[in-house]
């Protein structure tokens, strides 16, 4: 199954609860404009390198419209318009004014030096600078982009259009980047692993926890989790996963990390490797690498009571229902890995009145908005006997019906 058809499948589940139309559905559905570009490179070595970049922009009914840009080898149109559509939600969800969009280049980052990092970044912003802008589309990272992308992005779109930092979110801090916005999308994720599980009556403190992925998101998130005494007992990065059931020690982990780039061969903990990570013997599984990781293959070997989903559409739908049989409960994407566009949007809030908030401000209200929006969905699921996403689906899904209602076509 495409990565589109699977996000349309949630999107029909919660459209049926809801009694949608069908011309209803076929407009929220439908992206506002698909722009597909050339990116040639020429490389170190005087090479030139021809890939293809993709700025999918959804749906603007609740304002300009926002999302990641992703530098990976199997960025395709379809998957970056299921990330779109993904990001329309997401945004309405946690109710800040945007729309949704997504970005990508087919493009291993791992394989270039940071000199054809930067002439990418900016040879993509040459080939789509006049569909984006800050109230027009506004990107950010993803998977293989962070702060540096983001200032290249900002830098060569002034070039067109002239000084604006709102063009772009999760620039460095030193760079009219929001302090609090590299660990936001961690943040949340503990904020709401915690939260969840308390609602289950369940203690994070002690609780068990495998992460896949010790990347931006997976790393902030055991770091928070570990922080709150949660025992983070497995983790993975693309050289292998490592396990201890006592517990890692998260800060040693990131350190090591730090020095030698992977966890491959962390001394304090056993070897392991994917498979058994996602059928650990943990309360919580935490994806937090790439989609398409929860399959009907394993579902059934997943031990954990909870799944938290820290990466974008790491659930199939088919596993997603082996889930909902075994009553294992899944927070949703659209939710838990919210904290970082909301953090984008106080950096372009913050670049708007050109007035900086400090770290404290920042996490206050990140956790406000996560924790008032995983309240409401769990009303919804409560009042309609839904699980969390097609409940997180009906109050995203709901939002952008109305504003599109209210605003005309
Ligand atoms: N790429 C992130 C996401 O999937 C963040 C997007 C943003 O900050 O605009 O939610």
């Amino acid at each position: 199954m495409s990565s589109y058809e699977t996000a349309t499948r949630y999107f029909e589940q919660a459209a049926n609860v809801m009694g949608i139309s069908p011309n209803m559905r076929k407009l929220l559905k439908t992206p506002q404009r698909e722009v597909k570009v050339q990116v040639a490179l020429e490389m170190d070595d005087g090479q030139i390198a021809t890939y293809i970049g993709y700025r999918i922009q959804h749906d603007s009914a609740r304002g300009p419209m926002k999302g990641g840009l992703r530098f990976h080898p199997e960025v395709d149109a379809d998957e970056v318009l299921a990330l779109a559509t993904l990001m329309t939600w997401k945004t309405a969800i946690v109710n800040i004014p945007y729309g949704g969009a997504k970005g990508g280049i087919a493009i291993n980052p791992r394989h270039l030096s940071p000199g054809e990092r930067e002439r990418v970044t900016r040879k993509f912003v040459d080939e789509i600078h006049d569909v984006i802008g800050p109230d027009k589309d506004i990107p950010a990272p993803d998977m293989g982009t962070g702060p540096q992308e983001m200032a290249w992005i900002m830098n060569q779109y002034g070039k067109y259009h002239g000084y604006n930092p709102a063009c772009v979110t999760g620039k460095p801090v030193e760079l009219h980047g929001a302090d609090g916005r590299n660990e936001a999308t961690g943040r949340g994720v503990a904020i709401l692993t915690r939260n969840l599980l308390e609602h289950h009556e369940h203690q994070l403190k002690g609780a068990r926890i495998a992460i896949q992925g010790f990347g931006n998101v997976g790393s902030f998130a055991a770091s928070f989790l570990h922080d709150m005494g949660a025992l983070v007992i497995a983790i993975s990065d693309v050289s292998g996963a490592i396990h201890n059931p006592k517990g890692l020690n998260i800060p040693a982990v990131i350190r090591y990390q730090a020095e030698h780039g992977s966890i491959e061969d962390y001394p304090a903990a056993d070897e392991s490797d994917n498979a058994a990570l996602l059928a650990s013997e943990a309360d919580v599984l935490i994806p937090a690498a790439i989609g398409g990781v929860l399959t009907a293959d394993n579902a059934n070997d997943v031990r954990a009571k909870f799944v938290v989903e820290a990466a974008n559409a790491p659930t199939t739908p088919e596993a997603d229902a082996i889930f909902e049989k075994r009553n294992i409960i899944v927070l949703p994407d659209v939710l838990a890995n919210a904290g970082g566009v909301t953090v984008s949007y106080f950096e372009w809030v913050q670049n708007r009145q050109h007035f900086r908030w400090d770290l404290q401000r920042v996490r206050d209200e990140l956790d406000r908005i996560m924790i008032e929006s995983f309240d409401h969905i769990r009303l919804i699921a409560a009042e309609k006997h839904v699980s969390l996403r097609v409940a997180a689906y009906i109050l995203g899904i709901g939002r952008v019906g109305r504003a599109t209602v209210l605003g005309g076509i």
